[in-house]
């Protein structure tokens, strides 16, 4: 049981990369520099390189052998519209934009692996390094795939990992069957008719039916999905006017819905719509409702996350290795990579006392980094083993 020696002796390197890709976040589809980044090292471990593929996504290509079999490992690379609060030394270069996701630490971890498995080529097949932009509900996983990864890089398995604040470092999960919800973001444009603030007759008030709307959509969940099903409905923008008096004409609420089926994500579509439409109706306005799936549920396949868990425990022992947990209402688009090829998302921890997820005191672990590596590295010597006769 231990990790992999040559990794963590890379670690010192390792948090170097890290806290330079921290320093430079880039929104989805942005990741100009990061992807020049991740190109950079992988050409120079002798690594080819196809770049392009879901705009700033791209593939690196390690084939060792002449066994047919091949991996995926796929790490994201893209930062969010946060502002940094750390005063670290590390901390964004870019006001308003941050790695407050960990995708920092993903991106360096699979880069690490990458490293070690093209230096001790102990496997035979072939590993596609996808790097994938815009994870963070900007359409990177499809973007790729409708660019044909899975066409030109074939992988018999595919395996992606989220760092976990809250779970200690050293520990992971690695669970088969349904681990993130289906996410939906939705719209609502609210349209009536402008007026003095002082002389409400003459207006149609898109803020009384904006304000009616934000409570009646908190029935959707309590009163039209089964008590034994889950899912989340949060609006979570209000948009109207700009002036003390001044009745706007128009107003916008947007926000989103998480649950554990498609069926259920399109039920509550229809309900949404309906009621926003039936309540500014009511009240002599329109509304317009613009509602998008972006995150299908991951399932992790019963082989795929057998094998994940079975290389974590030689890595950290099954004493640290979580197979059992309920699923999460948060979304991941590994999701639509995940209905294509087989596949296990992994979780790995990033502390105790890590900040959450989104947070602007955030930061990604750097003791995490040579336990995810190590996984990337052993689950490709695991699965593509030299045939020994
Ligand atoms: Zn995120
Ligand atoms: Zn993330």
């Amino acid at each position: 049981m231990a990790l992999v020696e040559e990794i963590v002796a890379m670690e010192k390197e390792l948090t170097e990369w890290r806290r330079d890709i921290h320093a430079h976040p880039e929104l989805g589809l942005e990741e100009i520099r990061t992807s020049d980044f991740v190109a950079a090292k992988l050409e120079e471990f002798g690594i080819d390189v196809v770049r392009g593929i879901g705009k700033t996504g791209l593939v690196g290509v390690l084939k060792v052998g002449n066994e047919t079999k091949s991996i995926g490992l796929r790490a994201d690379m893209d930062a969010l519209p946060i502002h940094e609060r750390n005063t670290f030394a590390h901390r964004s270069t870019r006001d308003g934009i941050m790695h407050a996701c960990g995708h920092d630490g993903h991106t360096t971890m699979l880069l690490a692996a990458a490293k070690y498995l093209k230096e001790t080529q102990n496997f035979s097949g072939q590993v596609n390094f996808i790097f994938q932009p815009a994870e963070e509900g900007i359409g990177g996983a499809k973007a790729m795939i409708e660019d044909g990864l899975f066409e030109q890089f074939p992988c018999d398995y595919l395996y992606a990992m989220h760092n976990a604040p809250g779970l200690p470092v050293g520990k992971f999960g690695a669970t088969s069957g349904l681990r993130t919800a289906a996410g939906a973001f939705f719209d609502i444009d609210i349209v009536g008719t402008g007026a003095h603030g002082a002389h409400p007759d003459n207006a149609v008030d898109p803020v009384v039916v904006a304000g009616e709307l934000i409570t009646s959509l908190q029935t959707v969940v309590s009163r039209n999905v089964k008590p034994t099903e889950t899912a989340v409905l949060s609006v979570t923008q209000v948009h109207a006017g700009d002036a003390y008096n001044v009745i706007p004409a128009s107003g916008r609420l947007s926000g989103t819905v998480r649950t554990f089926s498609i069926e259920l994500m399109e039920k509550i579509e229809r309900r949404v719509t309906e009621l926003a439409v039936g309540i500014a109706a009511a009240h002599g306005a329109e509304a317009i409702v613009d509602f998008r799936i972006v995150f299908h549920p991951v399932v992790n396949d019963e082989e795929a996350s057998k094998i994940a868990a079975e290389v974590c425990d030689a890595l950290v022992g099954p004493e640290n290795v979580i197979r059992e947990s309920p699923p999460s209402t948060g979304s991941e688009d590994f999701s639509f990579m995940a209905e294509q090829v087989p596949g296990c998302y992994l979780i790995v921890g990033n502390g105790a006392d890590s900040h959450p997820l989104h947070n602007h005191d955030y930061d990604f672990n750097d003791e995490a980094l040579v336990h995810g590596a190590s996984f990337f590295a052993r689950v490709v010597e695991e699965s593509l083993k030299p045939d020994a006769s």
